[in-house]
């Protein structure tokens, strides 16, 4: 079994540089966040599968999409797709605030579970995060785990602070950019394939 030390020096020899972020990967047990069966698997750098269709992004992606955020330790951040709680145990560790938006109930009553153990201050939302938390708005940097498609969804540029910033991936099924939005300019970061950022809550 690949250790969670492993993983670490993995994503150092990738070019992750920021100290705040590596120390976030190196004291969440991503093993907590996937399924017993797949336990042995969790520092592998592959995403793997949490039920009801979905995925925990690799531990690459998690800890290059936080870095590319740029937040410092008191920054409030909005993360859309929280899935398993992952990378929302992680970012907790970075920044002072985070909420995050499930559309899917059984994944977010799942990840509220796992992060009240691990990541207490964590606000997991259930609903349609492409509408954002207008009510806890603005955040100094927004999150979206889920692929959007052609654009970064308005409501959660309209809730981003002055100078704050947007990490989302934007693209067609599945495959697309890892796109950086501030001040008023986006920058296409790294090639990435993600699910789908699906609109509306789920049918059952
Ligand atoms: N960050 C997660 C990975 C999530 S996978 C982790 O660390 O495990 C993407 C998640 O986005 C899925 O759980 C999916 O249900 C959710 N999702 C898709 N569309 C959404 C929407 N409109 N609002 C909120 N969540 C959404």
């Amino acid at each position: 079994m690949t250790g969670r030390a492993d993983m670490v020096a993995r994503l150092r020899s990738r070019g992750i540089t920021d100290e705040r972020v590596l120390a976030a990967m190196a004291a969440v047990p991503r093993e907590r966040f996937v399924r017993p069966e797949l336990a042995g698997e969790a520092y592998v750098d592959m995403p793997l599968d949490i039920g009801r269709g979905q995925t925990i992004s690799a531990p690459s992606i998690v800890a290059f999409s936080i870095a590319a955020l740029q937040q410092p330790p008191t920054a409030r951040v909005l993360e859309i797709g929280t899935g398993s709680g992952y990378a929302a145990a992680v970012l907790a560790r970075c920044v002072a605030e985070v909420v995050s938006i499930e559309r899917d109930p059984a994944l977010a009553a799942r990840a509220r579970e796992v992060l009240a153990g691990l990541a207490p201050t964590v606000e997991v939302r259930t609903g349609d995060g492409m509408h954002g938390a207008p009510d806890r708005a603005p955040f100094d940097g927004i999150m979206v785990s889920a692929m959007a498609t052609r654009e970064i969804p308005p409501a959660l540029r309209a809730q981003l602070a002055p100078g704050g910033t947007i990490v989302c991936p934007v693209g067609d099924d599945r495959v697309g950019s890892l796109v950086r939005y501030r001040d008023g300019h986006t920058e296409n970061l790294v090639e990435v394939s993600f699910v789908p950022l699906v609109p509306g809550s789920p049918d059952a």
